[in-house]
């Protein structure tokens, strides 16, 4: 049989490690194996190595040293900013977040409705942007917290975030503010984010997405944030986020944030060149192609395309079996059957969303992973559409 290259397209749903990250880990698997909370110079060491992960990170974000709390994810980071703000404002019941959240926040929010929270999910338009006018008028004396992603997973939209921290920075009153957080899991490593321009309380990151490894994340916290935390027993991270530091993991997230801010600019039109190759190719040879977002800002790796009477399943398992990986929605709801909550809040039509696929990039692809897909898929496209049923449109004349 052929050995065929593996084409990996599905860099939001996890990165492959860089090397430079897998290097910068591996002492703390070897010699440095000491606990960063031990007083002997074997420990401390290790705290410096940690110290050191924290400065990158936080360079790569215009922010302090002391505004990263490192987690296990970006799950936890997630659940951990929205937590702490209802501790932070115990009478204050009200949360703003968004349709189109991943589960980190939109389920985390579901589980708050029984206790008592309202939760305002904003909808989206189309195109996948926010009405920022309804934003301003969802707030409330009552609001806590406002939780709303940087760029969404599926379709790579970018919000306004600094126009949503505007909104709130208006609104505030001295004895009345309402906190910021916002998920960077899919932004952080794609976008510049300067985190002083912004006026965020919280960030949350994911290593996995930005070539560190599955399992480290970050969040940032603005001095003077009222904050609680949601791991507790001893004093790590100053007492933010207890539990043993899981030093070479932290060690790679911080060389990944730094390699990434070394080249994001570059990085950034490397991919926009592909994406658009291969968004302009897949329309003009595949009939019954719709881009999703397409208009709207979007990051620069992310291509979500919803194929018109077929079934999304059908596509990614052809291209699996010719060695090309890609995402039909989220990495975490696929299996489910169901359609992509993102995609039904855009309004995507009934004859598309179940034939969508998310192809997204990292800097590890290049022209001939494209032509190679450009090369298998409108193939697949049209045989899929002889033999679907549901079929009204032309194959491909
Ligand atoms: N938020 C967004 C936007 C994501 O895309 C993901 C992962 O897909 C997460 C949060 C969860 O991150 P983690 O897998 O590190 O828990």
């Amino acid at each position: 049989m052929e050995d065929l290259k593996q084409v990996y397209l599905d860099n939001n749903a996890t990165t492959a490690v860089a090397p430079e990250v897998l290097e910068a880990m591996l002492p703390f698997f070897k010699e440095s194996y000491g606990n960063p909370s031990s007083t002997y110079s074997f420990g401390s060491r290790i705290r410096d190595m940690i110290d050191e992960a924290r400065a990158r990170v936080a360079a790569s974000l215009n922010a302090a040293p002391e505004e990263i709390v490192f987690t296990s994810c970006g799950t936890e980071s997630d659940n951990t900013a929205i937590s702490s703000a209802l501790q932070a404002y115990p009478a204050r019941r009200h949360i703003i977040t968004t349709v189109v959240e991943h589960p980190a926040v939109l389920n985390f929010c579901r589980t708050l409705e029984p206790m008592g929270y309202t939760v305002t999910c904003l909808r989206v338009d189309s195109h996948g942007r926010l009405d920022l006018e309804a934003f301003r008028g969802a707030l409330r004396d009552d609001t806590a917290i406002v939780s709303i992603m940087y760029a969404n997973n599926e379709t790579g939209v970018v919000f306004p975030i600094e126009e949503i921290g505007r909104i709130i920075k208006d609104r505030n009153t001295p004895g009345g503010k309402i906190l910021f957080h916002t998920d960077a899991v899919q932004a952080v490593g794609k976008l510049p984010v300067d985190l002083k321009r912004l006026n965020l309380d919280m960030l949350s990151i994911s290593g996995h997405k930005l070539h560190a490894p599955k399992g480290i994340g970050a969040l940032y916290i603005r001095q003077g944030t009222p904050f609680y935390p949601y791991l507790i027993g001893g004093q790590q991270e100053d007492g933010r986020r207890s539990g043993t530091e899981n030093t070479a993991y932290i060690a790679g997230l911080g060389k990944a944030c730094e390699l990434a801010a070394r080249s994001l600019g570059e990085e950034a039109a490397y991919l926009g060149r592909l994406r658009d190759k291969l968004e302009a190719a897949i329309l003009g040879t595949c009939p019954g192609a719709i881009v999703n977002g397409r208009t709207a800002l979007r990051l620069p790796n992310t291509s979500s395309i919803s194929f018109e009477y077929i079934d999304g399943e059908a596509i990614l398992m052809l291209l699996d079996s010719c060695g090309i990986y890609a995402a039909s929605g989220s990495a975490c709801s696929s299996g489910s059957g169901k359609p992509s909550h993102v995609l039904e809040a855009m309004s995507v039509p009934t004859s598309a969303i179940h034939g969508s696929v998310r192809f997204s990039l990292s800097r590890y692809n290049d022209e001939s992973d494209i032509d190679r897909l450009l090369g298998i898929l409108p193939g697949i496209i049209k045989k899929l559409r002889e033999i679907s049923p549901l079929s009204g449109v032309s194959t491909g004349k």
